[in-house]
């Protein structure tokens, strides 16, 4: 075939990569979407089922009215329309864990449609874009299959607990060229949702799952070819999905380059990311949506949304990343990527650092403190905010101690540790690690000791070597951890002069 000859001569700069993401997200109420059930995490199997979530002939579903609020309030912000009327329908297919034969979901009239949502980088590996959003819809989830889980038992078992939880399915368009767009792209939405409430986004727990569609668009002298899509599924974190994409886009290039394979050749392929050998592997051929024979559901009504409905779902959005951002910046000085930093975190690291810098009245080193000691404690302990021992007015107040100079940072730093670990207020943790202010006529001794002891440095200062009396510095820190080095250089300086 000539097509194959054409496509072995590229090479890997010639291809545009395509990437379009679908993400479900749990939404955070305490029931299911059509019954009273529970949606708590991690229950013994099939304790959270009733007639009406496992399908039993007879049984009416009723929608929960706050799951389609949380979707209403995320459509917003996702800066979607919002048609007036919206319905349900079956989607029908086949699999164990799901009892009813169909899912109950949202096929041509969704309760969203044609949003974006801005994405950035703080690195700069590509420019600041809108990714689109073709709609976002609700439907219930499916039970689990356990497959060899049950300790000892080789078998599969079927858990329905997850049954009929509600899930936001939003569906972006296929405007991500990269997988660290694809990344940032996630990892904006998660925090969308972090800061509306609407979901806890565990992707442990499955209340975040992500499947993404991927194919390259190639340059050839007969134009732009597009290779067959795949949709990549079984990512646990958004590193994965990183990984997984990254995997993707070379090996269908490579198959590109050997089989010349053009989308339509083949049906549209599912692979599975397989995390411990870092490939993915292809799995059954995708349905067409045909195959799902959809119809309207007839046990439910459609919904009307009214524009008093969307105008209070406005108003309940607060005050979003994007918009946070540029209000730290400009409210507490500090840089773009500071501000980055502190609101990728989630609104409860935002409260904190906000109590910290108005508190202590320097929003720079607020910053600093924030990032560098709170976070890493945090990050070393696997703890939210939440669970940090240190109150925000407490942190404040070391802060103004190391500022007036009474302790060093390192010092300070000191004392935050042990405050972390022992959870004791500030005063009682400088008292107990023995920390006052050295005074001046006992610093004035301690220096006159050193000049004694030291007679080599004390010349080699006064033939100009000013460099040297660092050693006296370091000298008077071992004899006192608490003392200001650049008062004991300042005296000693002053004391070697009139020698
Ligand atoms: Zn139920
Ligand atoms: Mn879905």
């Amino acid at each position: 075939m000539s097509e194959q000859n054409t496509a072995s001569e590229y090479t890997a700069s010639e291809y545009t990569v395509i990437i379009g993401l679908e993400v479900h997200v749990q939404l955070a109420t305490d029931s299911k979407l059509f019954c009273g059930c529970s949606t708590q995490f991690g229950a013994p199997p099939n304790t959270q089922t009733c007639e009406v979530c496992i399908g039993m002939p007879g049984t009416l579903p009723v929608m929960n009215r706050l799951a389609f609020e949380l979707s209403l309030k995320t459509a917003v912000a996702l800066n979607c329309e919002i048609p007036r009327f919206t319905k349900w329908d079956r989607k029908q297919y086949y699999y164990p864990d799901l009892p009813k034969g169909y899912q109950i979901s949202q096929f041509d009239l969704p309760m969203s449609l044609n949003g974006w949502l801005a994405i950035s980088d703080p690195k700069n590996r590509f420019e600041p874009k809108k990714i689109g959003i073709i709609r976002a819809h609700l439907e219930e989830d499916a039970g689990k299959s356990m497959h060899d889980e049950a300790a000892g038992k080789d078998d599969s078992r079927i858990d329905l607990n997850r049954c009929g939880t509600p899930l936001l399915e939003i569906v972006s368009e296929p405007d991500m060229r990269s997988a660290a767009e694809a990344k940032a792209y996630l990892t904006e939405l998660k925090l969308l949702l972090n800061y509306l409430g609407v979901s806890d986004c565990n992707m442990q727990e499955g209340s975040l799952r992500v499947d993404a569609n991927i194919n390259l668009h190639v340059d050839t002298p007969q134009g732009k070819v597009a290779t067959p899509i795949v949709e990549v599924k079984n990512m646990n974190s958004f590193r994965a999905v990183e990984r997984a994409l990254e995997y993707e886009a070379t090996r269908q290039f490579d198959l590109w380059r050997e089989t010349g394979q053009r989308q339509g050749d083949v049906p549209k392929q599912t692979r599975g990311w397989d995390e411990a050998a870092q490939l993915t592997r292809g799995q059954r051929s995708k349905e067409e949506s045909s195959d799902y024979r959809y119809f309207p559901e007839p046990d439910l009504v459609p919904i009307i949304t009214t524009d008093e409905q969307i105008a209070r779902g406005k108003e309940s959005l607060g005050e979003l990343p994007a918009v946070l951002r540029k209000r730290l910046e400009k409210t507490y000085r500090i840089t773009p990527y500071d501000a980055d930093v502190l609101v990728n975190q989630g609104r409860e690291l935002v409260d904190y650092y906000v109590e910290t810098a108005e508190t202590c009245g320097d929003g720079k080193l607020a910053s600093n403190w924030v990032q560098q000691d709170v976070l890493r404690t945090l990050n070393q302990q696997e703890i939210g905010i939440s669970q940090f021992p240190v109150a925000a007015a407490e942190l404040a107040q070391l802060i103004e101690v190391v500022r007036a100079g009474k302790i060093t940072t390192s010092r300070g730093r000191e004392v935050l540790a042990e405050m972390t670990t022992s959870g004791k207020p500030l005063g009682e943790t400088i008292e107990a690690m023995g920390i006052q202010q050295v005074d001046e006529s006992a610093l004035e001794d301690l220096c006159r000791k050193l000049l004694e002891a030291n007679p080599k440095i004390v010349a080699q200062v006064k033939e100009g070597k000013v460099k040297a009396a660092g050693a006296l510095v370091g000298q008077a820190k071992q004899k006192n951890p608490n003392i200001n080095p650049a008062r004991v250089r300042e005296i000693c300086l002053q004391l070697i002069e009139r020698m």
